[in-house]
């Protein structure tokens, strides 16, 4: 199978008309979703793993016009919480495909699972704690369960996702297979899990092949007692922020990574979240301020850590690029939005093509974790998405008002 989708897609790569119509008739802030682009990102990503199967990772982005295009594509759908769950059915997943991955489970949650798997005993729940399994025994499910197991070898671009390192995720590597045995006895045990980090790049290929063969080596000892039929390997494929940076070689991690997991019984399974949606969005904004001060060039928009959290919370870079004019002269400039805070900055010192006030600026790979993570603060109603299909582009979340930001008050 051959995919002509290139790797990565850059803010240079949106036709830049199309976004500035898309903004008139919208609005900014503005959520620009290429549903092609999330279609084309998963395909090549599968065909990367020709004998993978390979799950999207809901929480990157559960929106129902991207859950529902990629069932269409014929992904099936992990989910870490009931609510994604709840979506992942509503766009049209069958339950019992789907796989829930429970980290410190609110009973809510758990209820839910266990509810959803007596009318569809092929939905599996991960579990990584004792008390996970505990709690489900409580309430009388004894259907398929998987360990998530922690390899202890933490990887990807920011300590706050670098999971296999936290002890917050997974069982201690050494007590899995006494905890597989005694599981096995209280359910049906059908797979193993671990999901070890997020955003691996190029540098931390090395670090995740390890960590990958080590939850490999996992599975061969618990195969040896007990029919697994997967071992699954989590996501965190990362895809390049900055500009200058090249994508992943999927055909290259492909090799990579079947070579760390080497042979097994099990299928091996995959749930690339990131990947599949972070270059397939971006953000329109409206510049509203440009001031010159000794220290910087401020350019102020209307997008703002409410809008997209990630630089505020991680530090992560996002591209930015003046759509009303890329070919102005470039010069640093610092992009902030209205919130009261000294977080709520996109970037710092870094060169655009000088922002004029009313331009439109394009803030890059914003599907993954961004919608996602969007939130209120400053009494803002979350902005607007429209997704891209084909020639078409329709509104797929509305614009919230301000009476939406009061709602569940009393
Ligand atoms: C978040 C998550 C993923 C996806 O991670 P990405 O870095 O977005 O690929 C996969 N599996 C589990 C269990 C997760 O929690």
């Amino acid at each position: 199978m051959s995919h002509a989708s290139p790797p990565v897609r850059r803010l240079a790569d949106w036709d830049h008309d199309r976004l500035s119509r898309l903004a008139a008739e919208h609005g900014t802030p503005l959520y620009v979703l290429d549903l092609d682009r999330v279609a084309a990102n998963y395909e090549r990503f599968a065909s990367a793993f020709p004998d993978a199967h390979v799950m999207y990772a809901a929480k990157a982005h559960t929106g129902h016009a991207v859950l529902s295009k990629l069932l269409e594509t014929g992904a099936d759908i992990e989910c870490a919480a009931w609510g994604e769950l709840q979506r992942a059915i509503d766009a049209g997943a069958d339950p019992d495909t789907l796989q829930y991955t429970a980290v410190n489970p609110p009973d809510r949650d758990l209820d839910y699972a266990v509810d959803l798997a007596e009318d569809h005993p092929g939905l599996t729940i991960t579990g990584g704690a004792r008390d996970t399994f505990d709690r489900l025994e409580a309430r009388g499910y004894d259907g398929r369960v998987a360990i998530r197991i922690n390899p202890g070898i933490g990887t990807g671009h920011h300590e706050k996702v670098a999971t296999g390192k936290d002890a917050k995720f997974g069982i201690p590597y050494d007590e899995v297979p006494g905890l597989a045995d005694e599981i096995g006895e209280r359910f049906d045990l059908v797979g193993i899990h671990a999901h070890a980090g997020s955003g691996v790049l190029h540098d931390d290929l090395d670090d995740h092949c390890r960590a990958i063969a080590k939850v490999a080596e996992m599975g061969r000892t618990v195969e040896q007692s007990h029919d697994l039929a997967f071992v699954d390997f989590g996501g965190g494929f990362g895809v390049p922020y900055r500009e200058d940076e090249d994508p992943l070689d999927m055909q290259v991690v492909g090799e990579r990574v079947s070579e760390a997991v080497g042979d097994l019984d099990a299928q091996v399974k995959l749930e690339p979240g990131r990947y599949v949606v972070a270059d397939a969005e971006c953000i329109l904004t409206e510049v509203n301020t440009v001031k010159e001060t000794p220290a910087a060039t401020v350019v102020g928009v209307d997008a703002s850590l409410a809008t997209l959290i990630r630089p505020a919370m991680f530090g992560s870079y996002h591209p930015i690029r003046n759509v009303s004019a890329p070919d102005r002269g470039a010069e640093p400039v610092s992009v902030g939005g209205p919130c009261c805070t000294s977080a709520d900055v996109f970037c710092t010192d870094r060169p655009v093509a000088r922002p004029e006030r009313e331009d439109l600026l394009a803030i890059g790979n914003a599907g993954a974790y961004g919608y996602e993570l969007a939130n209120q603060f400053h009494s803002q109603p979350r902005p607007a998405e429209v997704a891209i299909e084909d020639d078409d582009a329709r509104v797929v979340r509305e614009r919230e008002t301000l009476a939406d930001v009061t709602r569940v008050e009393r």
